[in-house]
């Protein structure tokens, strides 16, 4: 079709593009990149006002990746990651986040990016076969229509605030990790209690413990960490894989994690007890979430697993001086099935006399006053409270926007959990994708790759359709269906149903229990290629 054809002079019609996306992170700004390329007309809406999504909003101190940074980039532009330097083995938020001002500006992307503009509703238009979007933006309501919707909304977008009675009333500081105040914050000589241990906490905590008063840490469930062992890159290194970036990336293409997981076809029975102390020893060393990668059985059997519980629960014992405070700091649950975390310190913080753990498994939260958090036990008095209590993840953005296709709202579809075909498309929403959904690996993957591969399929899809003028796809019942049965099918096979995770929404009250997504790259790589080969599979094409 090419260009939007702007119809806003006539009756103050909506605007119709060819597509639009939601979301500016790396999977929306990537997205309209393809787009462009196909010559279609594209809008991007972003509620924040820049782009780089999660790396926009988790301005936390400590935020960073832990993908190691010379994965955790784009692939799809040789040029660009060629020219791009990373600083550290693991890059920091604010680098991050300059990366993707960084691609915004070599690919000129922002005159087709809407910020500070939420999409608050999409419904298709069953005579004109489009999508009419409503958007919200400077206290006002605006429309626009589109042939196709792409949700960019990202998986860990929508913050989880905990339902504490009284928190609105706290009359301090109160900050979710997720939504941090751009301007930073100063909690030098401040009292600070932290709601949350997964990941955020466990990167933020030894941070803020180096700012503030005193820091008392209110932990529901301990998680496992590794150490990082963050370091400056090494020009060697870089050098090294920038001689055969392509190659390096088309490697890792097949591993869920990357490289640097180096994952093993070994399993924890396959070797004595001193080679597997041994590997689990030289993980520990080179630190990050390799540590998982050691034996191919970690995230299958409990035996197996139980082996690096006790792995880390020794080394947790070996950094925390008080031994009653390094129990409460051990979990008793498989490791991995909640996100494994990586750290700085994270242990060794609470050896400070300033840092203490409120463990609300003997002392429960009952209430927020104007001044503390109050436990079974007593009031803990407070000057800010930081939540790093995650987020409604992968459905939790998409859920936001009232959406409805022909047969009805897809909140109704997914009352009893999300489902979607290959987690690209869902039955009853023609015309409608969305990025790492549902039932694609996603969140257990790096996520860049997967991003990248999702957009190229829909990019490729989109283009197809053009080419044999083809108006209309959705996803198949009875293909979603298979899909949907595979995907729990394979979690059931693992250890990941057996903790709270927010892997199934246990995180979020009310929310259904389901594994949402699909554990295994190379098969679903596979898949995706498969369809495509049989001419989309498990699709419906039409004019
Ligand atoms: P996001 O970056 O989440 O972007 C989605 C955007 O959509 C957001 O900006 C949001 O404002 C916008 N949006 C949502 N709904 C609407 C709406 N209705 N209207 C308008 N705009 C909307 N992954 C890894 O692989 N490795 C890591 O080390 C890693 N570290 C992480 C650290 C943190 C603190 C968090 C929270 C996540 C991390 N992740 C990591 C996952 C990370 O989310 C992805 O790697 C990636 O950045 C996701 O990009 P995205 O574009 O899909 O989504
Ligand atoms: P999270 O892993 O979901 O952790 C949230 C924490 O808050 C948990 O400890 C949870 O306890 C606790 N919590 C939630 N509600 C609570 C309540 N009402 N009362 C008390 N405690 C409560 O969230 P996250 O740490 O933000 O991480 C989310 C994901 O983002 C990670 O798993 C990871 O994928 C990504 N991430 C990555 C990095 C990185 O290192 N690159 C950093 C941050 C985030 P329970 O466990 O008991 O529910």
């Amino acid at each position: 079709m090419g260009h939007a054809e702007h119809h806003a002079e006539q009756n103050a019609a909506p605007e119709q593009y060819d597509a639009v996306v939601v979301g500016a992170g790396f999977a929306g700004m990537y997205m309209l990149h393809r787009l462009r390329l196909l010559g279609l007309s594209a809008r991007v809406y972003e509620a924040g006002d820049g782009v780089g999504g999660t790396w926009f909003w988790n301005r936390y101190p400590g935020a960073r990746c832990d993908i190691p940074s010379m994965e955790y980039s784009y692939q799809f532009s040789e040029a660009l990651q060629q020219e791009w330097e990373w600083s550290e083995r693991y890059a920091t938020q604010p680098e991050i986040l300059k990366y993707a001002n960084h691609v915004a500006d070599r690919f000129e992307l922002w005159p087709d990016m809407q910020f500070n503009t939420r999409v608050e509703a999409a419904e298709y238009q069953a005579k004109s076969g489009t999508w009419r979007l409503t958007l919200a933006h400077d206290d006002a309501t605006d429309e626009v229509e589109a042939r196709f919707v792409i949700m960019a909304t990202g998986c860990l977008s929508v913050p989880n605030m905990p339902s504490i009675e009284g928190l609105d009333d706290f009359a301090g500081e109160l900050y979710h990790t997720g939504v941090w105040p751009h301007e930073g914050v100063d909690l030098t000589g401040k009292r600070v209690g932290v709601i949350g241990t997964g990941s955020s906490a466990i990167q933020s905590i030894p941070l803020i413990a180096a700012q503030a008063a005193s820091v008392e840490v209110f932990q529901r469930t301990p998680n496992y960490s590794v150490p990082a062992h963050n370091a400056p890159l090494d020009p060697a290194y870089v050098a090294d894989i920038k001689s055969r970036y392509a190659e390096y990336r088309a490697e890792n293409w097949q591993r869920g994690f990357g490289a640097d997981f180096r994952d093993s076809d070994r399993s924890v029975f396959d070797v004595t007890d001193a080679e597997r102390e041994a590997e689990y020893e030289d993980r520990w060393a080179r630190g990050g979430l390799a540590f998982l990668a050691a034996f191919n059985d970690l995230p299958f059997d409990d035996a197996a697993n139980a082996t690096a519980q006790e792995f880390i629960r020794q080394k947790i014992a070996g950094r925390v001086d008080d031994p009653e405070l390094a129990t409460k700091l051990t979990p008793s649950t498989p490791v991995g099935c909640k996100r494994l975390c990586v750290d700085t310190d994270y242990y060794e913080t609470f050896n400070a006399p300033h840092v203490s753990l409120v463990d609300l498994n003997e002392t429960p939260i009952t209430r927020v006053t104007a001044t503390s958090i109050e436990t079974t036990a007593r009031a803990h008095e407070v000057d800010v409270i930081v939540l790093a209590t995650g987020f409604d993840a992968m459905t939790g953005a998409v859920s936001r926007i009232d959406v409805r296709g022909p047969e009805g709202s897809l909140n109704d579809k997914w009352a009893r959990g999300p489902r979607a075909y290959l987690g690209l498309a869902t039955a009853g929403f023609p015309n409608l994708f969305l990025v790492t959904g549902p039932g694609s690996p996603s969140v257990l993957s790096n996520m860049l790759p997967s991003i990248e591969q999702h957009v190229e399929w829909i990019a490729d899809c989109i283009g197809y359709m053009e080419q044999h003028q083809l108006g209309r796809i959705e996803a198949d019942l009875k293909a979603e269906d298979e899909w949907v049965t595979h995907v729990n099918e394979v979690a059931d096979t693992s250890i990941y149903p057996k903790c709270n995770s927010w892997y199934l929404g246990a995180n979020v009250e009310g929310k259904s229990r389901v594994f949402m997504p699909y554990l295994g790259v190379p098969p679903y790589l596979e898949k995706c290629a498969d369809v495509v080969a049989k001419g989309y599979d498990g699709f419906t094409l039409s004019n």
